[in-house]
Parts: structure tokens; C-alpha cells; sequence
């Protein structure tokens, strides 16, 4: 019987993987050249990551959320889910309807 893996079990996976990853991430970006990096950011700046097209910038109460105008995901820069989830509920649910259709 297979059994299901606690919350904190999850949690430590995730952490490992994450680890990981930005390992290995961060071995490739310090092969990239300074001019390299400079051409991936033009190219790719306020662009949504999962679709390419334009993002439109919103700043609600400090948080500048960006939203794609394609495939309508939101993105956030560092710090800003952490932010977002210290709002009290009713700012959350202004913040959510700012993006309503
Ligand atoms: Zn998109």
C-alpha cells in the first residue's frame, strides 16, 4: 500500500529539486557573456515567458503585477508574492478584480 508523503516531505523535495536546478542554472549563466545577457533581456523584457507576447504592468498599492495580453497569466517580480500574501482579504480581492473580465 502506497502511502501518501506528508506536507513536510514535500516541502523538502521541492527544496532539494529546486537546489538543484538553480545549480545547475547558475553554472550556465556564468558561461554567458555580459554582452549575451544584455541581448536575452532586450529581447525578452516585459514579454510573458510562457507565451511571448506583451505584458501589461499594473501597479496596485506598490506591487507591480504583470499580466500577459495573450494567454492572461500573471507574473511578479522578487518579493512580490510574499507581498501579495501578506494583503488583508479584501485588498486581495480588489487586486483580483482589477484583472476581471
Ligand atoms: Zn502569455
Amino acid at each position: 500500500m502506497e502511502s501518501k508523503p506528508s506536507e513536510r516531505e514535500e516541502e523538502y523535495f521541492a527544496r532539494i529539486e529546486f537546489d538543484k536546478r538553480k545549480k545547475l542554472e547558475e553554472e550556465k549563466h556564468r558561461k554567458l557573456k555580459e554582452e549575451d545577457k544584455k541581448r536575452l533581456k532586450e529581447l525578452h523584457y516585459m514579454k510573458c515567458p510562457k507565451c511571448g507576447m506583451e505584458l501589461i504592468e499594473i501597479d496596485y498599492k506598490g506591487i507591480k503585477v504583470d499580466k500577459c495580453s495573450e494567454c492572461e497569466g500573471v507574473w511578479l517580480d522578487a518579493g512580490e508574492l510574499e507581498a501579495i500574501s501578506r494583503f488583508e482579504k479584501t485588498n486581495l480581492e480588489k487586486l483580483f478584480s482589477v484583472f476581471k473580465k
